[in-house]
């Protein structure tokens, strides 16, 4: 029998297809030049099983959806009590690129460019090249599929990575930095520049949604611990300085990034994912938030809410 889930999520991308605001991200230059059209949804259930509907198969850039599972990695390998040292769990309520750090000179958290770039910094290796490959590795574990880099994107961020390169140095300069800012710097926007689909997303949502089994390959690739930690930090501070507005409409723990991807899961229940490149004026989808939403509401997902 056809599952009734598929036409479900085409209605929920048919509702909400029409909306063109936003704009793309354009710091990026090549970011600038992409496709604005393209609208996918997905749903993975934590038995591995997918559901998709319109551009859901269709690769984009991940950017800073991947600082979640990054932070997931670095506390794996490095131990929570290590990561705390350097980076915050506090809110920030500021944009992605600020410069902010606590009392202590730590980022405010590590879903902000600071707090990511320190993330990054945390990864075993010595080089650039050595800690993006482990979280290279670590994200394709997560997707269930060997992911790959967009080479164009890559080198037009890092041609114009002045302000990244600038927090960088600056936590540097206040010991809040393992690894020279260049090489912190350059790993981290490889890490951007990964290629993802919404189908992706989805499942590696459901990786986090589970406890940290990937859900296809059944591997465990973190603890339940450091999945439920994750988790925590993605719900207060995931979608830039939208975090209150998004924990209170969808309810979820949720990282967005300015590729146009919102990566959700849902404890214990399913992970799910939109796409779509224009964005609000805080750097989230304007479709994907839309699509997230009703997701949230149709199917029961917000955590604070009695179903
Ligand atoms: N490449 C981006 C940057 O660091 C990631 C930003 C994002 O998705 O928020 O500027």
């Amino acid at each position: 029998m056809r599952s009734p889930i598929q036409p479900y999520l085409r209605n929920v991308l048919d509702g909400i297809a029409e909306r063109r605001d936003g704009a793309l991200a354009d710091y990026i230059p090549e970011l600038a030049g992409v496709d604005p059209e393209p609208f996918g949804v997905a749903i993975a259930m934590l038995d591995g099983q997918t559901y998709a509907a319109g551009d859901a198969d269709l690769p984009f850039t991940i950017q800073s959806v991947a600082k979640a599972f990054t932070y997931a990695l670095a506390i794996r390998e490095r131990g929570l009590d290590q990561v705390l040292e350097h980076i915050g769990i506090e809110p920030s309520g500021d944009a992605f690129n600020r410069i902010s750090v606590d009392e202590r000179g730590r980022p405010a958290n590590p879903m902000i460019n600071a707090g990511a770039i320190a993330t990054f910094a945390l990864v075993p290796g010595e080089t650039a090249a050595e800690k993006f490959s482990a979280v290279l590795g670590f994200l394709s574990a997560c997707a269930g599929r060997t992911l790959t880099v967009d080479e164009s994107i890559c080198a037009s961020e890092w041609g114009a990575a002045y302000r990244n390169l600038g927090i960088a140095n600056i936590l540097r300069a206040g010991d809040a930095l393992a690894a020279e800012p260049a090489v912190a710097v350059e790993g981290y926007i490889r890490q951007s520049s990964v290629l993802v689909t919404t189908r992706d997303l989805a499942v590696m949502g459901a990786t986090l949604a589970s406890g940290g089994v990937q859900p296809v390959t059944r591997e465990r690739v973190i603890d339940e611990e450091i999945a439920g930690h994750v988790l925590s930090v993605m719900t207060t501070c995931g979608m830039y300085d939208a975090a209150g507005d998004w924990v209170s409409a969808v309810g979820i723990p949720a990282k967005s990034g300015v590729g146009g991807g919102i990566v959700g899961a849902s404890p214990g229940r399913i992970g799910l994912a939109a796409f779509s490149p224009r964005l609000d004026r805080h750097g989230n989808s304007v479709r994907a938030v839309a699509a997230c939403e009703r997701l949230s509401r149709d199917l029961g997902l917000h955590l604070m809410r009695i179903p």
